[in-house]
């Protein structure tokens, strides 16, 4: 048996696990000579293309200069040109950068910074305000803002207490308005409001309005709650903008950055803050400095390619590549839309997403080793969240891939409701 322990992985069960040998556009090629189309684009972190050439390039030449090098008071080119370009690409009042490696140190950082700003400006709150269904990480901090469930219940007792506002389904979105606003009159007063903008990834692909969300920002304002934006999953255009909170028009106090950032070639993450944020650390208090590091911060060849990333966003036409891929989302939708086997197709930008059996199972009693099964027999690599599926490609995918997708969805559908 390998020595290797998977994540998300049940070992128990056998199931094969394919290796992959080379990587490429929006397939994995595995060592048994199969070509796996890539549509969940790597657990959603791969924008352009897996070993895209501009961001091969940026990778060897930053490592012809450099490895890694402490980010305690020591900087580099490679952060220090990424960080302007992040300050500049995203809303005006986000000045800061800080860098860690992965989508859930960008929240951990994000509810630190948060806790931070109210403890050092002497008005210590302590509270965070979360979204049902909200997945934000696998640490305890980010479970702790995460719906509860079997993903966490064995660590429940050091999770810690949060409130909750309903997820804003069609119909629900006043009621999650007031409870927000009911949340923010409450002393003591909550540090924060943490949210996934317009589309909750990992609970379910649950797409809710623009306007709630400016809604939501509203009322943090208003209450002066410290808002909180978790676009690991929705930044670089998933959502048809580059970020969600676009659609919105809203600009949050704190954003957390990963998975598209590198577009996807290298681990890395960013928390973007507004100065009042930055300010309430910067003192000649050695005490209210941001105690917040990991070993790997702002890895120079990371950053490199990051801004690599940046600069493919600027010289390219990304924005109608991401249109386009939207419209052949959502011709695939239209095609399965209305099978009896299948409900509630949607589509937010490039993510598409329908449910099976009207998603009446939970995320491991469901249809979805089923569905994960049948797909990896086409050479398919679909990753269902429970009965919900859900199709998130690389950018460049060929429509004849994106067709075969959307073709074995559908025969997946008329599998299942044959047997029935
Ligand atoms: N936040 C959101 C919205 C996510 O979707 C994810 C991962 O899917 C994370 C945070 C955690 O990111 P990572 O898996 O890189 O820790």
């Amino acid at each position: 048996m390998s020595p290797v322990w998977h994540p998300f992985t049940q070992h128990g069960l056998n199931e094969p696990i394919p290796e992959v040998v080379r990587t490429e556009g929006a397939a994995l090629h595995t060592a048994d000579g199969r070509r796996v189309i890539d549509a969940i684009s790597s657990w959603w972190v791969i924008t352009h293309g897996h070993s895209h050439p501009r961001l091969q390039a940026a990778i060897r030449s930053a490592s012809e200069r450099f490895d890694q090098i402490i980010f305690a008071g020591w900087t580099h080119e490679p952060a220090e040109s990424l960080a302007r370009g992040l300050v500049d690409m995203t809303p005006e009042p986000l000045q800061h950068v800080f860098y860690s490696d992965s989508g859930s140190t960008a929240v951990e950082v994000a509810l630190k910074m948060a806790l931070g700003f109210w403890a050092n400006t002497d008005r210590p709150r302590h509270r965070i305000v979360v979204m049902q269904h909200s997945y934000h990480g696998d640490t305890i901090g980010t479970m702790s803002v995460g719906e509860r469930g079997v993903f966490n219940q064995a660590y429940a007792p050091l999770l810690f207490d949060v409130a909750t506002v309903p997820f804003p389904a069609a119909g629900m979105e006043q009621a999650s308005l007031d409870a927000l606003d009911a949340f923010c009159r409450q002393e003591p007063k909550p540090a924060a409001f943490i949210v996934e903008p317009l589309i909750l990834g990992a609970g379910g692909m649950l797409i809710y309005s623009a306007e709630t969300l400016r809604a939501y920002a509203g009322i943090c304002a208003r209450h002066g709650v410290l808002f909180i934006a978790d676009e690991v999953m929705t930044g670089w255009g998933r959502t048809g903008t580059l970020l969600a909170c676009e659609q919105a028009g809203v600009s949050p106090d704190i954003l957390c950055l990963s998975k598209g950032l590198t577009g996807g070639a290298l681990p890395l993450a960013a928390t973007l803050a507004t100065a009042p944020i930055f300010e309430a650390h910067r003192s000649t208090d050695r005490s209210k400095m941001f105690f917040h590091s990991s070993s790997y911060t702002a890895n120079p060849i990371a950053c490199a390619v990051a801004a690599e990333n940046l600069a493919i966003w600027r010289d390219e036409p990304m924005l109608d590549r991401v249109t386009a891929l939207g419209s052949a989302q959502q011709a695939g939708l239209d095609c399965i839309a209305g099978h009896p086997a299948l409900s509630n197709p949607r589509r937010l930008g490039t993510i598409a997403a329908v449910d099976f059996d009207g998603a009446r199972g939970g995320y491991l009693s469901g249809r979805g080793p089923w569905l994960k099964a049948f797909f990896a027999e086409r050479d398919l690599l679909v990753r269902p969240l429970g009965d919900t599926v859900y199709v998130m490609p690389p950018y460049c995918i060929d429509p004849a891939d994106l067709d075969r997708v959307w073709q074995a969805i559908g025969e997946a559908a008329d599998t299942i409701d044959a047997q029935d």
